[in-house]
């Protein structure tokens, strides 16, 4: 397999949850000892929304934490925070230049932002996905793994990438395309019944990676189930189906069979069946928020770690912005 360069960023919004945990994070970790990855925070682009300085610091020292604590490798992916590398902003004001008012205004995302926060559309918004091309292009991409909600964006990354060749002459920028983990995305599902597990359904939907022994025990036990099997051999409601799909993540086989049995001879008893889940919880956790807190209190590491990412990061960043400004004509005297 060939060696790609990726590019991803992590938004700076807070703790991580088990879903970030099984549905992201953990492909990173691999993805790092397979190919050239390139993972920052994004924290020039929370500046949309206004953050208040302690918050977005905190966010993003948090985040650090955290990705560190799962597995993330500073000595094998590059690993940094997006605002120390001003290379960024100017190479996303160079691609400005060419991007048309016509087809920012029509990105889906900006539409939404539009219509959702009408009282905040600022410049920095409509020309978000011009700073996620200069994310990705400045270190000369080749997969960014993403969601199907970010494919248009990529789509301008290509765009914004093969404008600048074709205007300047020159082949400086590969097309980026979305990174494939080769089988089907997972889907972890939340606590509340409803579809995946996510913040947005409130804090009782998650489980944090940093949820203590007694909260995670306290969110299992109020997991939404329902009123129990009425007949032998029934499919498992939505609700009581998540659960088991979470079992089967951090249980035994033999304990999820013994649960499906159980609610197959509708003997199941739904008190026994969450206590029993939030103990594997609690156990498949514990490893995680053990090293986060060591993390935590270690300014030393997270100050070398940022500071090793920012060195590796700008090296390349350097290499693509002046191939760019010797395109333009910035050729100095
Ligand atoms: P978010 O901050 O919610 O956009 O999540 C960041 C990333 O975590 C997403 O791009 C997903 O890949 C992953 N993720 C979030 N929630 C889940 C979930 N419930 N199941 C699987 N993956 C998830």
């Amino acid at each position: 397999m060939s060696k790609e360069i990726i590019v991803s960023g992590i938004r700076p919004t807070g703790n991580l949850h088990l879903g970030n945990y099984l549905g992201a994070v953990q492909n990173f970790v691999k993805m790092q000892y397979e190919h050239n990855c390139y993972f920052f925070i994004a924290d020039y682009h929370s500046l949309t929304t206004h953050p208040n300085p302690q918050d977005l610091h905190q966010n993003v020292r948090q985040v650090l934490v955290e990705y560190l604590a799962c597995g993330l490798n500073p000595d094998a992916c590059t690993l940094y925070v997006q605002s120390d590398l001003p290379q960024i902003p100017e190479l996303y004001m160079l691609l400005n230049m060419h991007a048309y008012m016509g087809e920012l205004e029509r990105v889906a995302s900006f539409k939404e932002k539009a219509r959702t926060q009408p009282n905040n559309i600022n410049a920095g918004l409509l020309t978000y996905p011009v700073l996620m091309a200069a994310d990705i292009i400045i270190h000369k991409a080749t997969k960014v793994p993403v969601g199907k909600d970010q494919e248009q964006h990529l789509e301008m990354a290509r765009t914004f990438g093969n404008r600048f060749n074709r205007m300047y002459g020159k082949d400086i920028f590969p097309e980026p395309y979305a990174f494939n983990f080769g089988k089907e995305l997972v889907k972890i599902p939340g606590l509340q019944g409803g579809g995946k597990m996510s913040k947005s359904d409130g804090d009782n939907n998650v489980i944090n990676l940093i949820d203590s022994p007694e909260l995670i025990r306290k969110k299992m036990s109020r997991a939404v189930t329902d009123t129990g099997p009425s007949e032998p051999n029934t499919a498992p409601s939505a609700p009581v189906q998540n659960l088991f799909d979470l079992m089967k993540i951090v249980s035994t086989e033999d304990k999820l069979t013994f649960y499906q049995q159980a609610y197959a001879n509708c003997n199941i008893r739904y008190g026994d069946f969450k206590k029993d889940l939030a103990e594997d919880m609690v156990t498949f956790l514990t490893p995680v928020r053990e090293k986060i807190a060591d993390i935590q209190s270690n300014n030393e590491l997270l100050k070398k770690v940022a500071k090793i990412g920012k060195e590796k990061a700008a090296e390349s960043a350097d290499k693509t912005l002046a191939e760019c400004r010797e395109a333009i004509g910035f050729r100095g005297f």
